[in-house]
Parts: C-alpha cells; sequence; structure tokens
C-alpha cells in the first residue's frame, strides 16, 4: 500500500477520498489534529480552507510522466523521500531531502 506524508509533520496521509467518478484521484488527508495539508496528484500538497484548495500553501512536484504526482513516499530517520505516487512508475526519480527537525 502506497503511503504519502504530510509535508509539514511527516505523519502518515489517510486516503480522505478514493479514486471514484467524482474525484479523478485520491484525496490523501494529513491525520494531525488541526492540520489541513491534503495531497491530491495534480495538485500537490496544500491547506483546505472551508473545503477551498489554498494556493499559497501550495507545494506541487511534478514526475515527467505524471503531474503534480511526486510526494514524500517515504521518511527514514532525518531523510524525506520525494518519489512519483505511481508505484509501477519508472519516468521521476526519486529525490532526497534532509529535514531540518
Ligand atoms: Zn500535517
Ligand atoms: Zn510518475
Amino acid at each position: 500500500m502506497l503511503e504519502v506524508f504530510c509535508d509539514i509533520h511527516q505523519l502518515p496521509m489517510k486516503v480522505f477520498a478514493s479514486q471514484s467518478d467524482r474525484w479523478p484521484f485520491s484525496v490523501f488527508r494529513c491525520t494531525e489534529q488541526g492540520c489541513s495539508r491534503h495531497f491530491v496528484e495534480r495538485h500537490g500538497y496544500h491547506n483546505v480552507t472551508n473545503e477551498l484548495m489554498d494556493i499559497s500553501t501550495q507545494t506541487l512536484k511534478h514526475c515527467p510522466a505524471h503531474a503534480g504526482a511526486v510526494a514524500i513516499t517515504a521518511i527514514e530517520e532525518s531523510t524525506l523521500f520525494w518519489n512519483c505516487i505511481h508505484p509501477d512508475c519508472e519516468a521521476s526519480e526519486p529525490t532526497f531531502e534532509v529535514c531540518s527537525r
């Protein structure tokens, strides 16, 4: 099962809405109380305020094959691994970011 981590809290996000007719992509949401961070393919990470996407809080990374699909998919100690959320995707190279906390 794919994991997506909140880019603010480095906590695993839960699937808030699965892919369906209404939602072309699964919506992930942070489980931290008071955190309105969401992740959706094409839109990346963003806060949701009053059910609206807050563009000013957006963190968007692109995979060459899947627009806006790059998220934190693994964390090892203080290293964040950013990769495409499509498990079989070979177009994107994982990138690493050392977390300051
Ligand atoms: Zn969060
Ligand atoms: Zn991809």
